[in-house]
């Protein structure tokens, strides 16, 4: 909700004691969305004429009473029929709902945002722009993998601002809808140069996300620059999302990836089982104050679900509605029936395409027996070294990501090691008729389906 509809609920519920139930029911409770917020002057639409006049004749006086009683700033109310507001100008009309009401998803806020290891930078540092919006760090780039957070902790940003002060103008903006504008614009007249210009323009913080998008986008990525340069140099503040650093951004124009990379970049990344938990008791008790659902199921969740917060938060949302809706008790049995299906269907993607690090470690560890806490660990010995480098030989055959990433897999060892030890084992398989049969049989274990979960 909009910092104004939250006004217009708190209105209301005043005056259901005021007024009696059919007045109420009839007049007041069907109005829910505000049109217009101009200089503290809310416009409120009502379906027709006659609840309009009667309205304003009858319970103005009153409602703007309230108004004033629960608002910090000096704001009146006023009621139009939907008729009048079709007769809007456009351009007028359009430019409300871009921004403001509507644009920004409220329940995104700094309080509903667990923190932990994982985002901490990132949030104080949201903290800190949204205190000081343009003043801080410009752009502020926010950098993580999907499904980790980076959409709400934009739009945190823009709900903070905006309950400081509801004159502020933000503009939230995906940035394949921003592409989908500039197109638009190219292909129509001039009077869409001018919504164009209003609506980017005429604001005072912008938030886009998933800028990545726009590779190969080109001439959108240079009307997005202009943009860009005219919002930094006045002063306004622009946050944007993205899944890679700015300097890893391909197929965008580096004289915007330098800019980003002049302001500040935060990242979020994978947060630890405890966080995770958290979350998911933040969660719950969103979704239901009075529902308890036990610790072994959230941990359960939360160690299934580990790489997406997106996901793991849909688990939960089904187990809950499955037994509220069979009237169940959640138990890990309740578990398996609400989500056996999409913990088998997430088991084949995992199998396809995730990052399953661990569990290459643990297949090396027990084809060669040797621990886990050894295979990661510093033992020297050979038992310990060869195991350690096939596994980290295997983890970039599978998943090629950076040595430097593989060496904060193993105890923190630093990207030269892996390099080598990567180097080592490809080498010398080579020349060990031994060694490469040991791989390609940890490489068939590691491709073949297991049937648990
Ligand atoms: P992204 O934009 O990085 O793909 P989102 O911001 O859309 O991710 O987050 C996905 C979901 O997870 C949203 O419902 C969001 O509220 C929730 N979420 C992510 N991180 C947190 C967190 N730290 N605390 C609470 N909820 C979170
Ligand atoms: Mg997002």
């Amino acid at each position: 909700m909009s910092p104004n509809s939250t006004l217009w609920q708190t209105i209301l519920q005043d005056l259901e004691k005021l007024y009696n139930e059919e007045t109420y029911n009839e007049l007041f409770l069907p109005v829910t969305s505000t049109f217009k917020d101009q200089n503290g002057l809310l416009t409120m639409v009502v379906a027709n004429e006659f609840l309009k006049n009667r309205i304003n004749k009858l319970y103005i006086a009153k409602i703007n009473e309230l108004a004033t009683k629960y608002s910090s700033t000096p704001v009146r109310l006023k009621f139009v029929s939907q008729e009048e507001v079709i007769e809007e100008p456009v351009a007028d009309r359009k430019l409300t709902i871009d921004y403001r009401q509507g644009n920004l998803n409220s329940t995104y806020t700094f309080d509903s945002f667990v923190v932990g290891k994982s985002n901490m930078f990132a949030f104080r540092m949201a903290m800190k722009v949204a205190d000081q919006p343009g003043a801080v760090a410009n752009p502020f780039y926010i950098f993580g993998d999907v499904g980790l957070g980076k959409t709400h902790l934009m739009q945190a940003i823009g709900n903070y601002i905006l309950d400081n002060d509801v004159e502020k103008r933000i503009l939230y903006v995906k940035a394949d809808n921003f592409i989908e504008d500039f197109v638009s614009l190219l292909s129509r007249n001039k009077n869409k140069t001018e919504e164009f210009n209003a609506k980017y323009k005429d604001i005072d913080v912008i938030l886009v996300d998933d800028i990545q998008i726009m590779a190969n986008a080109s001439k959108t990525q240079m009307e997005f620059f202009k943009l860009f340069d005219y919002l930094y140099l006045n002063n306004k503040q622009i946050v944007i999302t993205s899944d890679k650093p700015a300097s890893q951004l391909t197929n965008i124009m580096p004289r915007l990836t330098t800019r980003f990379e002049a302001g500040l970049s935060v990242d979020i990344q994978i947060p630890e089982l405890e966080h995770r938990i958290s979350i998911l008791k933040r969660k719950t008790a969103t979704l239901d104050a009075n529902l308890e659902v036990g610790e072994d199921i959230l941990t359960f969740i939360a160690s299934q679900f580990a790489a997406n917060i997106r996901e793991m938060e849909g688990a939960l949302i089904r187990l809950i509605s499955y037994a509220q809706t069979f009237n169940l008790e959640i138990t890990m049995n309740v578990v398996e029936e609400a989500l056996g299906a999409v913990l088998k269907t997430k088991k084949k993607t995992n199998d396809l395409n995730e990052n399953n690090y661990d569990k290459i470690q643990s297949i090396v560890a027990d084809y060669f027996q040797v621990s886990l806490p050894d295979l990661i660990g510093k033992k020297r010995h050979a038992k310990f070294t060869l195991p350690r480098h096939i596994a980290m030989y295997l983890i970039k055959l599978k998943y090629n990501i950076p040595y430097k990433t593989i060496g904060s897999l193993f105890n923190d060892r630093d990207h030269s090691t892996v390099l080598s030890a990567c180097e080592k084992v490809e080498r010398d398989m080579r020349m060990d008729s031994n060694l490469k049969f040991a791989v390609d049989s940890i490489v068939k274990k590691i491709d073949s389906p297991s049937l648990k979960w």
